[in-house]
C-alpha cells in the first residue's frame, strides 16, 4: 500500500514536507511523479519521526509488583527483595512480563529499546536468553538492545563475574556495571573494562545512584575510559550524587565527562522515587544536573524510563513523553527550548547513542510514527498520542 503524508513536520530533517511510503520505502515525491497513492492524509504540520528511543529500562524486572512489594521504598530494600525473588522467576513469567512492557512501549511510539538484564550466579543468563527470544520476535517492530548487568556485584562472588562473561556469549551486546555499590569501585570498573575489551563491546554503567556528594565513582570511570581508549563508547546512567554536589565540583566533573566523551542517561522518575529518602524538610530530588550538562556543556544527555512497576519504582507506563514531562517538572525545564531539548533526549539523542540515524533518506525502509502534535513542546505538554504508525 502506497501512502502519502502531506505537510508533515519531519522534525529530524527540520522541514515541513510531503513524505510518502512506496513499497515499504521512504519516498519524497516530486511534483511530476505519477505515483498511485492508496491513501493520502494531510497532516497539517503534525510531527513525523522514526519513533522514540527508551535507552535505559529493566524489562526482566518490569511489572513484578504483583509478586514483590518494597515496603520501605528504599533502593537497598529493592535490591534485597528483588535479589531473593529473582532466582525463583520462571522463564515464562519473565517472558510474559517483558512482552507486556514491549507492547506498551511500542504502542506509545517507541522503536528503539535498550534493557539492562540482571546476570548473576543464580539467574545466570536465563533472562538474557528470554529477552533474546523477544528481541527476535519483535525485530520487525522495534530494535531491542540487551545489556548484561551485574546488579548483585562481582567482587564478592567470582561466579557472578563468570556469569557476566557468559551473558556476553548468550546474547548481550553491551556490558553494564554498578561500581558505587561495591567496596572497591575502582576494581569493579577495571574488571568491567577487561570484559568489555575482550569482547569488544560498549559499556553502560549505573553510576553513583545515591545522595552522597562524596560518591563520585564517575571520576574513576572517566580515568579508565581515557586509559583504555574507550572515548565515545561509555555511557553513564543516573549520576544522582551530582544532584547533591557543590557547583564547583559539578563544573569540574562535567568538564572531565566531556573530555572522556562519556554519554549521560538520566532516569528522573526512578530518581525522584528512590533518592532523598532520609531527608526531612528539604528533600533532594536526586537528579543529575542535566539542563547544565546539555545546554551549557553540550554533553550528550538522554532520559529514559528505568524501572517500570517493580520494587525500584512502582510507576511507569513505557511512555517517553511521560518521562519528559516528569523531567520538565523536576529539572525546571519548562521553556520552549527546554522542552525541545527534552523531546530530543527521548528521541534523536538516544537513537544516535544506539547507533541509528534519525533523519529520513530517500529509499530507506519506512519507519514512520505520526504524533498528534505540531511541535516538540506541544507533544510533551499535551502528552500527544500516536496518530499513525507504519
Ligand atoms: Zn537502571
Amino acid at each position: 500500500m502506497n501512502c502519502l503524508f502531506q505537510n508533515a513536520n519531519i522534525i529530524a530533517n527540520e522541514r515541513i514536507a510531503d513524505i510518502g511510503i512506496v513499497d515499504g520505502k521512504i519516498h519524497f515525491p516530486l511534483k511530476e511523479n505519477a505515483i498511485h497513492w492508496d491513501q493520502i492524509v494531510d497532516l497539517k504540520g503534525k510531527i513525523v519521526f522514526k519513533g522514540f528511543a527508551d535507552i535505559h529500562t529493566h524489562l526482566d524486572k518490569a511489572m513484578v509488583t504483583d509478586y514483590v512489594k518494597n515496603e520501605s521504598g528504599t533502593l537497598q530494600e529493592a535490591i534485597d527483595i528483588m535479589g531473593k525473588y529473582k532466582a525463583n522467576m520462571s522463564d515464562e513469567e519473565i517472558y510474559s512480563r517483558a512482552k507486556k512492557v514491549i507492547e506498551m512501549c511500542y504502542r506509545n511510539g517507541t522503536r528503539y529499546l535498550r534493557t539492562h538484564v540482571d546476570v548473576d550466579n543464580n539467574i545466570q543468563s536465563r533472562s538474557i536468553k528470554v529477552l533474546s527470544t523477544l528481541k527476535n520476535e519483535y525485530q520487525d517492530k522495534l530494535y531491542l538492545d540487551l545489556i548484561a548487568f551485574p546488579q548483585e556485584g562481582i567482587l564478592q562472588n567470582n561466579e557472578n563475574y563468570l556469569a557476566l562473561e557468559q551473558a556476553l556469549k548468550d546474547g548481550a551486546s553491551i556490558i553494564g556495571g554498578i561500581p558505587a555499590n561495591e567496596a572497591n569501585p575502582k576494581k569493579h570498573i577495571e574488571m568491567i573494562f577487561d570484559l568489555a575489551k575482550k569482547y569488544d563491546v560498549d559499556i553502560d554503567m549505573h553510576i553513583d545512584e545515591n545522595d552522597n556528594p562524596d560518591s563520585l565513582t564517575i571520576l574513576e570511570l572517566i580515568k579508565q575510559t581515557i586509559a583504555n581508549n574507550y572515548q565515545g563508547r561509555v555511557l553513564a546512567g543516573h549520576l544522582c550524587s551530582l544532584g547533591s554536589s557543590k557547583l564547583e565540583v559539578i563544573q569540574e566533573v562535567l568538564e572531565r565527562i566531556k573530555e572522556a566523551q562519556i554519554k549521560i542517561i538520566s532516569l528522573p522518575s526512578t530518581n525522584l522515587y528512590l533518592e532523598g529518602r532520609n531527608d526531612i524538610g528539604i528533600i533532594r530530588r536526586g537528579i543529575a544536573p542535566i539542563k547544565m550538562m546539555y545546554q551549557e556543556y553540550r554533553i550528550d544527555v538522554a532520559i529514559a524510563s528505568d524501572n517500570i512497576r517493580d520494587p525500584f519504582n512502582p510507576f511507569g507506563n513505557g511512555n517517553p513523553l511521560q518521562t519528559a514531562l516528569i523531567t520538565a517538572h523536576a529539572c525546571h525545564m519548562g521553556g520552549v527550548q527546554d522542552l525541545e531539548d527534552l523531546f530530543d533526549m527521548i528521541s534523536s539523542i538516544p537513537m544516535k547513542m544506539m547507533g541509528f540515524q534519525p533523519t529520513y533518506n530517500e529509499g530507506e525502509k519506512a519507519q514512520v510514527v505520526v504524533l498528534d502534535a505540531n511541535t516538540k513542546d506541544e507533544a510533551i505538554i499535551s502528552q500527544a498520542s500516536v496518530l499513525y504508525a507504519i
